[in-house]
This record gives structure tokens, C-alpha cells and sequence, in this order.
């Protein structure tokens, strides 16, 4: 199975690519952000404690977002892998990751990140709340925390992932189409 990490701060464009990326290479997309979505939709306990941290700009705790990764490695058949989206998004869920992996033996192919300045993030979020009216969209005051949620808990990601050779970077600047060519010329090597 190939497990590829869909990578980059709010708003870079993640949600949008990662449709085109499982479709061309046969891979099931774990959206992270969506599933607890989902969970707070539905009105489960588990949603009910996430709403508050996800609508504050903060991360809900490690292992809640690995319970629901596991589960659907265990449960999902038929694909050639795996598209992480919004996963891992600390240093201790990439070595839980990790970990999950090592148990058959497998590990990280590769990280996919897609990477846009601070500036562009607020004007994209702005734009996707005018259709969404996702809940953690709603003011700028949220979008910053998420910003700098990002900054602190998940950028060092990008060291982690390059002393494991596993980081690649496009410029997720430009069109959804430009964007894309660049993504699938770079996943084309794995
Ligand atoms: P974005 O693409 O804007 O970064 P997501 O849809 O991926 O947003 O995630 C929305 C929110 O869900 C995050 O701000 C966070 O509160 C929560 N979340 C999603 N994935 C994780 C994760 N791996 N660990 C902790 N919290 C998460």
C-alpha cells in the first residue's frame, strides 16, 4: 500500500486537489477535518467535544484523530492506498503514524506538501466562507488562531518528514489546474 500525506496550512488547497489525487491513482482520501465534521453533524459525543476546540482554531487531542486513522486502515479494501489529508498534524501523531505502519511492516511513501504565503490563506478562506460557511471560517479571528495553530504544532512536521526523505514541496500558488499538473508530476515518481 502506498500512504501518501497531503500536506500545507489552512486553506492551500488540500480538500481540492486531494479529489483529483485519489482519483487518478486509486487511493481512499482520509480527510481528517471532514470526518469530525461529520461526527459533529450526526450530534455524537465524540462531535460534541470536538466542536468547541475545532471552532476555536484549535486541534482536538492526538489520539482521538489516530482512533479514526487506524480505523479506517483497517476497515478500507480495494485501493492502492491511502491519502492523509489533515493527518498527521503534531509530532506525536507522525510517530504514532509511524507506529500504525510498522505493524505490517510499511511505512510513509511520501509527503505531498502544497505550500502558499500567510497572505494568501485569509484571502482563499475568505473566498471558500462566502460558499462553505464552514463554522471555522467564520471570522478572522479563527482563521488566525488556525494560522498560528499551524505555525506551532504542525510546521515542524516539515523537518521531521525531510530527515526521513520523505518531504516534497510544490508551489501551491497559481490556478487548480496549474496546481494539480504539478502534484501528479511529482506523485508520478512513486
Ligand atoms: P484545514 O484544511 O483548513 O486545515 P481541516 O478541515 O483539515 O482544515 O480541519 C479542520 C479542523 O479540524 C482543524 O482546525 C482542527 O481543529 C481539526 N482537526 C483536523 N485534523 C486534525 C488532526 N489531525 N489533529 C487535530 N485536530 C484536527
Amino acid at each position: 500500500m502506498k500512504y501518501f500525506i497531503l500536506f500545507g496550512p489552512p486553506g492551500a488547497g488540500k480538500g481540492t486537489q486531494a479529489t483529483a489525487m485519489v482519483e487518478k491513482f486509486n487511493l481512499c482520501h482520509i480527510s481528517t477535518g471532514e470526518l469530525l465534521r461529520n461526527e459533529i453533524a450526526s450530534g455524537s459525543e465524540l462531535g460534541k467535544q470536538a466542536k468547541a476546540l475545532i471552532e476555536s482554531g484549535s486541534l482536538v487531542p492526538d489520539e482521538v484523530v489516530e482512533g479514526m486513522i487506524e480505523n479506517k486502515f483497517r476497515t478500507v479494501r480495494n485501493v492502492e492506498g491511502f491519502l492523509l489529508d489533515g493527518f498527521p498534524r503534531t509530532i506525536a501523531q507522525a510517530e504514532s503514524l509511524d507506529q500504525m505502519l510498522a505493524k505490517t511492516g510499511e511505512s510513509v511513501t511520501s509527503v505531498v506538501s502544497i505550500m502558499i504565503p500567510d497572505s494568501l490563506i485569509m484571502e482563499r478562506i475568505r473566498h471558500r466562507a462566502s460558499i462553505e460557511g464552514r463554522a471555522d471560517d467564520a471570522s478572522e479571528e479563527i482563521v488566525n488562531n488556525r494560522i498560528k495553530t499551524y505555525h506551532e504544532k504542525t510546521e515542524p512536521l516539515i523537518e521531521f518528514y525531510k530527515k526521513a526523505g520523505k518531504y516534497a514541496e510544490v508551489d501551491g500558488t497559481g490556478n487548480i489546474e496549474e496546481v494539480r499538473t504539478r502534484i501528479f508530476d511529482l506523485m508520478n515518481k512513486f
